[in-house]
């Protein structure tokens, strides 16, 4: 084997290790962008504007984003059944724009 053979295979060998360490590097950044829902904040009760009594009507009782016995989807705990937030909403939010169908605007 010359010596130009060796020269261009150690070149070979070191730049396929770079494309492996780029490529892992790569695949890492992909893998930390994935998005997990389950780990979003929830507002704080001051910040979502929450109170513990319902407006008119509306009560966390019949918002989508309750969780019983006392939590919300949105909001940190603990949440009182008779409570209420601007978020409040009547439409599931696996909707999806289904309450729109057949409406004139949605
Ligand atoms: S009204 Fe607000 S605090 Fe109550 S369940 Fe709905 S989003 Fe949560």
């Amino acid at each position: 084997m010359s010596k130009i053979d060796l020269m261009s295979r150690r070149a070979a060998v070191k730049r396929i290790g770079a494309a492996a360490l780029a490529t892992g590097g790569i695949a890492s950044t992909v893998q930390a962008q994935v998005y997990k829902p389950q780990e979003q904040k929830k507002l704080t009760q001051k910040a979502a504007h929450y109170q513990d009594g319902p407006m008119k009507d509306e009560s966390c009782a019949s918002c989508p984003y309750f969780i019983q016995p006392n939590g919300c989807v949105t909001v940190e705990g603990p949440i009182s059944v008779n409570g209420w937030c601007p978020m409040y909403t009547q439409f599931s939010p696996f909707d999806r724009g289904a309450h729109c169908a057949g409406a004139k605007s949605c």
